[in-house]
């Protein structure tokens, strides 16, 4: 089968590898139709992370069943189905309480929960940014979509990540009908947390970041656009909050965090997040900061030690909520919101490509080209 394979440090090519197949009776064999590209994907793209060359990427899959192990019940051959980003078993103590990003059986590695699709760190598993993918424990990990999945798989297949993450985001923030939000970034991440909070009915949305076109889609939804390029992000939300802050704060950005001056500093977003959010006000950090290279040369980066102003966080007496999303605890409420024509999450996409123009994406999104906010390819 064809794929997009990692090559080393800003290098995927479109390769014939062996076939995804069924390697367990629990497993269930998807021909992908979308995949997307995600930002968490730059953490193995921009040589960030100890990513072996010639694996597979790509955790936000979308396609048809193709076959199913002997020991799969309730999926079956032809049911289009997006499956979450995290690979979880569903009968161990965590996935038991719905914590499937941190399932304890599918992750081998000692010490370590989780697994994902083409991920550093995060299980053997290849990703989706092929024709064929391996879904182990199909039936707990393949979302079965209703029968306007074809017509409408670019909104679907935002449930396998970043949709249900920006849901998270807010969650975490504990986001409420009539509040005032902030969110830092407007990848899309970002703009998916801002699409939830506009659907959760905040009074207002704020949205910072410093691409002009990621700033213009979130005015799209009616959010506030902040762009931290002209003036500090934190006196403008104090502004647009009559000085009280907002009730509620997502960091959407993560470790790539840097000033509009290009340098870097990965605990801006949370500082900024500490100021710009009111007095016992709540932050849901959905933001990666765990870069896994254990070589990195920027001290800042080591073992994901990120100072942030703690001291401040805690006279302020703020919440912060962290991690990564369980999908499956969002994924299916999400779904009816788009079999019921309340929410198009494909608003987000900005380019359609075939597999081998993958590499190309790739390198248009990692350097935020004007205009690639969120890749879908269709393999
Ligand atoms: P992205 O890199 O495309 O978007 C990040 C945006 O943040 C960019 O538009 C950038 O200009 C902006 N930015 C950079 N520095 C900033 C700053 N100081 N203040 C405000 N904005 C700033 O990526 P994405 O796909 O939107 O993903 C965002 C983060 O979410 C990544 O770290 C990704 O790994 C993470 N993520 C987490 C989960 C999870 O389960 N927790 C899932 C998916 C993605
Ligand atoms: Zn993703």
């Amino acid at each position: 089968m064809r794929a997009v394979v990692y090559k080393g440090p800003r290098q995927v090519e479109v390769e014939s590898v062996p076939d995804a197949r069924i390697e367990r009776p629990t497993d269930v064999l998807v021909r992908v139709t979308t995949t997307n590209i995600c930002g968490s994907d730059l953490h193995m793209y921009e040589g960030r992370t100890d990513f072996e060359t010639g694996r597979v990427l790509g955790h936000e899959n979308l396609g048809e069943v193709v076959e199913v192990g002997s020991a799969v019940d309730h999926v079956r051959v032809g049911d289009v189905v997006c499956m979450p980003f995290n690979i979880s078993c569903g009968f161990c103590a965590n996935c038991e309480r719905g914590l499937t990003a941190y399932c304890l059986t599918t992750n081998p590695e000692p010490g370590m929960a989780g697994a994902a699709y083409g991920f550093a760190d995060m299980g053997p598993y290849n990703g989706g940014q092929a024709e064929l993918l391996r879904v182990p424990y199909g039936d707990v990990n393949c979302l079965v979509l209703p029968d306007d999945a074809k017509e409408k798989q670019n909104d679907y297949v935002m449930l396998a990540d970043i949709w249900p993450t920006g849901w998270h985001a807010t969650q975490l923030a504990c986001v409420q009908a009539g509040e005032t939000v902030v969110i830092y970034g407007a990848g899309p991440v970002g703009l998916m947390a801002a699409y939830s909070a506009t659907l959760k009915s905040a009074s207002k949305v704020m949205v910072v970041d410093r691409h002009p076109d990621r700033l213009a889609k979130a005015e799209e939804i009616g959010a506030i656009a902040i762009d931290d390029s002209k003036s500090p992000p934190v006196d403008q939300v104090m502004e647009l909050t009559k000085g009280l802050g907002a009730d509620r704060g997502c960091e959407c950005v993560g470790y790539q965090a840097h000033d509009p001056q290009g340098h870097e500093h990965p605990n801006m977003t949370l500082n900024n997040l500490v100021k710009s959010v009111k007095f016992t006000g709540t932050i849901g950090v959905v933001g990666v900061f765990i870069p896994t290279d254990p070589g990195s040369p920027d001290d800042l980066y080591k073992q994901g030690e990120i100072a942030f102003d703690y001291g401040m966080l805690w006279f302020k007496g703020q919440t912060i909520g962290n991690g990564q999303c369980n999908v499956k605890n969002y994924n299916r409420a999400l779904m009816s919101l788009i079999h019921e024509g309340k929410a198009r999450p494909s608003w987000v996409v900005s380019h359609e490509l075939e597999l081998d123009d993958a590499p190309g994406g790739y390198e248009h999104f990692d350097r935020r080209d004007p205009g690639w906010t969120k890749v879908v390819i269709h393999p």
